[in-house]
């Protein structure tokens, strides 16, 4: 994240929610501050017999609504109020979700691909190791983050297992299937933003067949092209870190992600189908129905908002548009589906994972994508309600009932009322 301090402006989210609802001044205390925010650092052997170490941070936000949940992100720029920001978000997006959790969220400063396979086990275990007195099923559960993966989870679990003496499959989510993942939980956070749109096209005022541009092609980014497009629509443009390609009559999504797959860029197809090489500064302002953020926060900022055409935005990232940049886009009439919302799919699904892990007993991909189905349309249809009653935005819309949901937890334990005569 690229602000001095992006918990003020996360913070700047929740005084506007607040301005909506009659709630005691508890709540907002409660909720300015994380309740804890570890931070540590890990001691590996590199392959080289070296000894190097790392800074971690593992941050429990709060867990008034349940057990901490959020993904641990292995990045070089990762700092201590970026965990917080994160851990603030996932406790909107838990009690967005009506799931059983508060929000959390942990970090490794850290390049991975700067590490071996073996430096990057133990690196992983050595978190568990460093935060396993925090972690555990009814505390607080990790899931994978930018960077992070099904394999890296599989790791974990086993080192919180082995510590603790017994198989803990629900520790953590986002493990391989054949370590007690969940089926559907690859695509499960592009599968609810993409059973969101369809369920608001209507009312959004969406064509039949929509281009899309896409801002990111990791996880998100590439399982959000193949469901568009098999639901018939265009990917006109993707980016990765390293450029954008583009192609106004629909790009390759299959060629893009072998490429992707094979350790290349979304470049690499150029020439390929007719995609042309865009400058990555030019994505957003790309002509299109619906633009997706699935990169990192702050992607698009005052500078670049005025230039978008879409009329709808889908957050498929964590905190891709600023607040300026916000208002920018409201006044030009773009629809924001906030992250909060958008993107919960994946803490859904990572939800049943645990669920399922905890009965011991696995449930087929259909029930999974049903029942995530059920959760986006339910919560997103009662934000689209809030936001024409209050005449507010989406990601205000979402924030109000989120913070409702949050503000009735935590008024349950008595308010100020309560104790004066
Ligand atoms: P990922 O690591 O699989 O992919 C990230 C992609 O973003 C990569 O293709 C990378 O090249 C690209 N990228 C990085 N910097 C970029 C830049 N400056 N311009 C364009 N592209 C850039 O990560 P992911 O899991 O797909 O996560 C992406 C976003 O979605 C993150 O904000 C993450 O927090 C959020 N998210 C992911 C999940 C999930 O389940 N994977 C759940 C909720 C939110």
């Amino acid at each position: 994240m690229s602000q001095d301090n992006p918990l003020e402006n996360a913070l700047v989210r929740l005084d506007e929610a607040a301005s909506h609802l009659d709630i005691d001044a508890d709540v907002i205390e409660k909720l300015k501050f994380a309740r804890e925010t570890t931070k540590v650092r890990l001691m590996i052997r590199m392959d080289d017999g070296s000894r190097k170490s790392f800074i971690a941070w593992r941050c429990r936000y709060d867990d008034t609504r349940g057990p901490t949940k959020g993904g641990i992100r292995y990045h070089p720029e990762s700092t201590a109020e970026e965990v917080e920001t994160l851990a603030f978000w996932m406790t909107f997006k838990c009690a967005v979700m009506n799931l059983p959790y508060g929000g959390g969220k942990g970090a490794i400063q850290v390049d991975p691909r700067k590490l071996s396979k073996a430096e990057l086990e133990r690196l992983s275990r050595a978190y568990i190791q460093a935060f396993a007195r925090i972690l555990g099923p009814d505390r607080d559960i990790p899931a994978p983050d930018v960077y992070t993966n099904s394999m890296i989870m599989g790791w974990m679990a086993d080192e919180y297992s082995q510590m603790v003496g017994q198989s803990s499959p629900a520790v953590i989510t986002g493990k391989p299937i054949a370590l007690g993942g969940s089926l559907g939980r690859d695509d499960a956070t592009a599968r609810g933003g993409f059973y969101l749109v369809r369920h608001l096209a209507a009312d959004l005022g969406l064509s039949e067949e929509l281009h899309v541009t896409i801002q990111g092609f990791g996880n998100a980014g590439q399982h959000m092209a193949k469901l568009m497009t098999s639901d018939g629509h265009k990917i006109v443009a993707v980016s990765d870190s390293e450029g954008a390609v583009y192609c106004a009559s629909g790009l390759d999504v299959a060629a893009l992600i072998h490429a992707k797959q094979n350790g290349r860029s979304v470049l690499a197809t150029v020439g390929h189908g007719g995609h042309e090489a865009l400058a990555a500064e030019d994505l957003v302002g790309v002509a299109c129905d619906v633009l997706v953020p699935a990169a990192m926060e702050d992607m698009i900022h005052a500078r670049n908002a005025g230039s978008v055409k879409a009329k709808l935005i889908v957050e498929l990232a964590n905190g891709p548009v600023t607040p300026e940049a916000d208002a920018i886009l409201e006044k030009m009439g773009v629809t924001i589906l906030p992250d909060i919302l958008a993107n919960a799919g994946g803490v859904t699904v990572s939800y049943f994972e645990w669920v399922q892990n905890r009965q011991c007993y696995y449930w087929e991909l259909e029930e999974i994508h049903s029942r995530l189905r059920v959760i986006m349309e339910r919560e997103g249809r009662a934000i689209w309600n809030v936001a024409k009653d209050k005449g507010v935005t989406m990601r205000t819309a979402a924030y109000v009932h989120a913070l409702l949901r949050l503000s009735q937890a935590i008024e349950a334990h008595g308010t100020q009322s309560d104790f004066v005569a």
